[in-house]
């Protein structure tokens, strides 16, 4: 079911269903018919997509796969996709911000989707009805993939710049160091209080790993001073021990100087300043810890302490029967690395529109996630690589061809959307 206004059902995209493209049109018909008769899945079964990222538009490409024919809207403000993780790449040339955000009409049509241009602004989850900047929407199924946000409370907060709060920032970066002829580079790292999980580490990482790779090669890194900062004494703890030690032996190898374990105290625009003495910087990125979008401070979903949507396994949001959570606006249970990545967001939105399915075609949902951990730390020369899954956590030192692995999926994992 789908209410919108008429004006504002004029602005919407629609698109035809998705056209069979591997079975003959009867087949399909009958299956279509058998799912009806099964489940409770009808023509006018509605489900909305919060979101237009990793985790929304994998839940879009795994319903479609499982014969899901109901109307899907995905509900967001962009109709592209930004591939975050290759931004690592901007400063050095070797990616650009235009490259990097890919345009969704043509999946949308070949998934038969309707793209709304709206932003969510809020929830009734107990009526299964989104608010949105263009109006209110009613949903059989709402997958809420919004994504995270970082949390701005530390003071002078605004005098860094949050390498993943997309594009625009990496762009910033790029500037500022071709422009930095000497001084000193700060890059730091910190977690949600309240949930120690809600952290993004890695590209901070890559950021410093890359600079200085960089700075070597442009035969300046005598002039430039790179230091590393965290509350944390021993950053990167869900990657593992043996990643943390692979890590801090990485910068003592570099000359990436670190100041470890002291509280932060604010972020002045020439220096950072922790309970343990100040960095002098003329360029500081930092990343806050993670928290859920804006938005559902005016929604009755329950939320984690750190403040995202609060899901089970199946990732289901709790207490509400139809609307789902994946990626990085959820909180889910698992082992404490669990990551906040968008291999992690696709594992939950394969799960939850799994389950979706299973609702619609009469079973059981039962399609529980996979929690896993998949990094490859890249350098710009080289990469290093850490994989956990249960209990299995395998770290891999410093290896040229991990940074064309790096690429290559990239490469692989694109395909899909151009
Ligand atoms: C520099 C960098 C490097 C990274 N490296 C890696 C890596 O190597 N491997 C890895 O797995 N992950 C990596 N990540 C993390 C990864 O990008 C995120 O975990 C992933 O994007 C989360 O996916 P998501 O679908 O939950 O949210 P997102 O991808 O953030 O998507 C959120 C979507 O919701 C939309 N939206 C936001 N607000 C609203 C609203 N109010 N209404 C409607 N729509 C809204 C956005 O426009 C977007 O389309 C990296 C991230 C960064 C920034």
């Amino acid at each position: 079911m789908l209410s919108l206004s008429a004006a504002q059902a004029l602005s919407v995209a629609r698109v035809a269903p998705p056209q069979p493209r591997r079975l003959p049109k009867r087949c399909n018909a009958v299956i279509f018919i058998f799912l009806n008769i099964k489940g409770s899945e009808t023509a006018m079964t509605h489900i909305a997509i919060l979101g237009a990222g990793f985790a929304a538009l994998t839940a879009v490409r795994e319903l479609r796969r499982r014969k899901v024919q109901a109307d899907i809207t995905v509900i967001a403000p962009r109709d592209d996709l930004h591939y975050l993780p290759s931004s690592i790449w901007i400063p050095a040339g070797l990616r650009s911000g235009a490259g990097l955000r890919l345009p969704l009409a043509r999946f949308f049509a070949r998934h038969g989707v309707t793209h709304l241009t709206a932003s969510v602004t809020g929830m009734d989850a107990a009526r299964r009805t989104v608010q949105t900047d263009a109006g209110p929407i009613t949903a059989d199924h709402i997958l809420i993939a919004t994504g995270g946000r970082f949390l701005r409370k530390l003071p002078g907060i605004d005098n860094a710049i949050i390498p993943c709060e997309g594009l625009a920032p990496a762009e910033a970066i790029a500037a500022r160091f071709a422009a930095l002829t000497s001084g000193t580079i700060a890059i730091g790292m910190a977690t949600n209080p309240a949930e120690p999980g809600a952290i993004r580490g890695g590209p901070m990482f890559e950021y410093a790993f890359i600079l200085d790779t960089l700075l070597r090669r442009q035969g300046r890194r005598d002039a430039v001073r790179l230091v590393f900062f965290s509350p944390a004494e021993r950053p990167g703890a869900r990657l593992g021990e043996k990643a943390v030690d692979g890590i801090l032996a990485e910068f003592a190898r570099r000359g990436i100087e670190t100041h470890l374990g002291h509280k932060m105290v604010r972020i002045d625009p020439d220096r950072v300043v922790t309970e343990g003495g100040e960095i002098a910087a003329d360029l500081i990125l930092f990343q806050p810890g993670m928290t859920g979008p804006a938005w559902l401070a005016q929604s009755d979903l329950p939320l984690s302490p750190g403040g995202m949507v609060q899901a089970d396994a199946l990732c289901r949001v709790e207490g509400h029967p139809g609307v789902w959570v994946a990626g990085d606006a959820g909180s889910f249970p698992g082992p404490d690395w669990m990551p906040k990545q968008a291999h992690q967001a696709d594992l939950q939105a394969a799960a939850a529109a799994a389950n979706i399915a299973a609702e619609l075609q009469g079973r059981v949902p039962g399609k529980a996630f996979t929690p896993e951990l998949v990094c490859i730390m890249d350098t710009l020369d080289s990469g290093m690589l850490v994989f956990r899954r249960g209990k299995l956590n395998l770290v891999l030192p410093r290896l040229k061809p991990l940074h064309w692995l790096k690429r290559a999926f990239e490469r692989h994992y694109l395909r899909a959307y151009r």
